[in-house]
């Protein structure tokens, strides 16, 4: 039996050839060192653990739970937005949890997208908005991230037509690629985007707790009318160090929520209750671990990028995320140099055209090994050039 035309033309796994270079690589013994990575290496914090270790012994978390999640921690969520952000959500119809924020971003467009529909997506990006869209029967149009345009889709270059036929759109900041940041200003075009062409927007704020120099990321539901045309997509994972244990939410437009949850309770059974205490102790309990976080993320890019400097590579410091995203020197493709860097410095890059056309020409650096290891890479990448 053949699988559809959508998983037909699903692209092999981005990593999948790194993955076994890798492999061989290791089989000989060679110590590579891995900044492909987008996956915190540090422990989940102790606290949250312990909330977990209780839950389990608790009988009524083996049931099955609500496909939208406890009340309970929808109104963590919302607790936390109003401190956060000074957000104002209604847990009740507001919010929805999600096994992770990357299920909810694959399933909105198969909730929206009837055969043929547009979603509006960035480029570079992470994959499974295309993906999402793609599987659902859609089309992507792209939104081109550039150096020029800071990584920030240019609204007005979206053709009028192509704007009306748009069902979705996705943005991220800060952003997976290219650590770039948004401001409020620009979440207000965005708004009006919306308003006039009737579009859902699709805010992915993973990273929105990893931040440096003292910015803090805002949320896109702080934007006035935000709540009216978009959603705000975000998870456990990157904040506290919780991407094995699947937890995340969607919230904001109660339409949307309201859509999502018809559609999960159909398709899934929601979250591991004793996942969702665990949650909740994470977003009410003490918040002294994701400053420590932020300050050793902070240390690791200002440790790569003085290796970086010293080799002359050209690159912004990003202010949030964990990612550096550079640009390929001259007379090699992404994959090129980043398959060079392998064989010669034993250092895995990942190549920018794996987040799409426009991410050709760079390479992205994952802030998760520790300072000496990235130290180390830069080291092996100078005596290799
Ligand atoms: C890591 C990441 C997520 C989070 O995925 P989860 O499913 O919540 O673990 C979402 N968006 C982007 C861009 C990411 O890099």
């Amino acid at each position: 039996m053949q699988e559809n035309q959508a998983m037909q033309n699903l692209p092999p796994y981005l990593f999948a050839r790194i993955e076994k270079k890798v492999e061989e690589a290791r089989m000989q013994g060679i110590d590579v060192i891995n900044l492909g990575i987008g996956d915190p290496d540090q422990p989940t914090p102790q606290h949250i653990i312990d909330v977990m270790a209780r839950s389990i012994h608790e009988p009524a978390n083996h049931q099955y739970p609500s496909s939208v999640g406890l009340l309970r921690y929808r109104e963590a969520v919302a607790g936390w937005y109003k401190r956060r952000f000074n957000v104002d959500l209604n847990p009740a119809t507001e919010v929805i949890s999600l096994l992770g924020s990357k299920e909810g971003i694959a399933h909105i467009s198969f909730a929206y997208l009837d055969k043929g529909d547009i979603n509006l997506v960035p480029d570079p990006g992470y994959p499974v908005y295309a993906i999402g869209t793609q599987l659902a029967g859609g089309i992507s149009y792209i939104m081109p991230l550039t150096e020029e345009n800071q990584y920030k889709p240019v609204l007005e270059d979206i053709p009028e037509n192509v704007a009306r036929q748009a069902k979705l759109m996705f943005i991220n900041y800060p952003n997976n690629p290219t650590g770039a940041v948004a401001d409020t200003g620009y979440y207000m075009k965005v708004v009006e985007f919306a308003k006039a062409f009737d579009i859902l927007v699709c805010h992915d704020a993973a990273y929105s707790e990893l931040a440096y120099d003292g910015y803090q990321s805002p949320s896109f539901l702080q934007v006035p009318g935000a709540k009216t045309v978009g959603v705000e997509f975000h998870s456990l994972s990157k904040t506290y160090n919780m991407t094995g244990w699947r937890i995340g939410w969607m919230a904001g437009n109660h339409d949307a929520v309201e859509v999502m949850g018809r559609f999960k309770s159909n398709v899934d059974s929601g979250v591991f209750q004793a996942v969702q205490y665990a949650g909740i102790s994470a977003l009410e309990g003490p918040q002294q671990t994701v400053a420590e976080l932020q300050h050793m993320y902070q240390q690791r890019r200002d440790a790569a990028a003085a290796g970086m400097q010293s080799l002359g590579w050209s690159f912004t410091k990003p202010l949030g995320g964990f990612y550096m995203w550079v640009k390929v020197p001259r007379g090699y493709t992404s994959a090129q140099y980043c398959e060079m860097i392998l064989e010669k410095a034993h250092v895995i890059l990942t190549p920018g055209n794996g987040y799409g056309q426009y991410g050709e020409g760079y390479f992205r650096i994952a802030l998760t090994v520790d300072t000496a290891r990235i130290t180390e890479a830069m080291r092996r990448i100078k005596a290799a050039l």
